[in-house]
């Protein structure tokens, strides 16, 4: 559904993202990973054209992003951004309420329908009771769990996060982390960058690990933690991994730990 084609990007001159290719298939969660700086945040920017790629194209359900327009874009793919901090006291309702803002037209205001899809945005993520809240004095968590319930509005099918537990507390990062995966029994596709590595080996289907801008790994969550990739990409020792992840890491010789 999401298939990346030899895109690249740069910012002033200077490359960030070199000739990047992935598949995303559907219903999966899609871990990226990597060190800081090495192009998450500029890749998921790239997916839904925040950015535009410099070279090569992204393609979503077999169409090329570039020939969609922004409003049908919005309601295929919605981006839950990093540290969401909202500075406009809007109430929580309102923030979600603009989630159905791609599919009315000009000047058109909700209907019934779209206020049904708020609904279930709210309950889905558990912040119907925020819905009276100004957004500018959530927590956290809670300031997260409010932007996955705008995504949710959207309907879009394919749903990205930037470090959606960066900065949360051990119980709401897995409060998110199971929503996410909840999500993906009602059919979401995922692509989210996580920062724990721990947390990408649990919930995630597929990891992409970035390595200076370039995919250094892509394929199956079982395959993605080897003892070359953290040496290699997050200048892990061979003494600090068992540091690093909380599994049972015994090597199998080439494999995954
Ligand atoms: P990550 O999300 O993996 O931490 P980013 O995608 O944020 O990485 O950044 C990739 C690279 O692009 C970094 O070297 C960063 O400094 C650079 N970069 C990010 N945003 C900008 C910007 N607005 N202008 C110039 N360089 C940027």
């Amino acid at each position: 559904m999401l298939k990346i084609k030899h895109l690249s990007f740069s910012f002033g001159g200077r490359d960030v993202l070199k000739d990047i290719s992935a598949s995303y298939e559907p219903g999966l969660i899609h871990g990226l990973i990597g060190p800081n700086g090495s192009g998450k945040t500029t890749l998921l920017k790239n997916i839904c054209r925040i950015l535009e790629p410099n070279k090569g194209r992204v393609d979503l359900f077999g169409q090329d992003c570039q020939a969609l327009g922004r409003r049908h874009l919005s309601s295929l793919v919605s981006l839950v951004p990093q540290n969401p901090k909202v500075n406009f006291p809007i109430t929580v309702y309102e923030l979600v309420k603009m989630g159905r803002y791609p599919h009315l037209k000009r000047f058109q205001s909700t209907n019934e329908n779209d206020l049904q899809v708020v609904e279930r945005a709210l309950l889905a993520t558990n912040t119907d009771s925020l819905r009276e809240r100004s957004v500018t004095e959530l927590s956290g968590g809670e300031a997260q769990l409010v932007l996955i319930a705008r995504a949710l509005a959207t309907e879009a099918q394919l749903i990205l996060l930037d470090e959606p537990t960066a900065s949360l507390d051990v119980g709401n990062s897995l409060a998110i982390m199971e929503l996410l995966v909840e999500l993906k029994k009602q059919g979401k596709t995922i692509l989210t960058s996580v920062h724990d590595l721990n947390q990408a080996r649990r919930f995630c289907d597929t990891i992409t690990i970035l390595k200076e801008g370039e995919i250094y790994y892509f394929g199956p969550t079982a395959n993605a933690f080897t003892r070359a990739a953290l040496e290699d990409v997050f200048r892990v020792t061979f003494a600090q991994i068992n540091d690093v992840l909380e599994f049972d890491s015994l090597f199998v010789s080439g494999g995954s730990v």
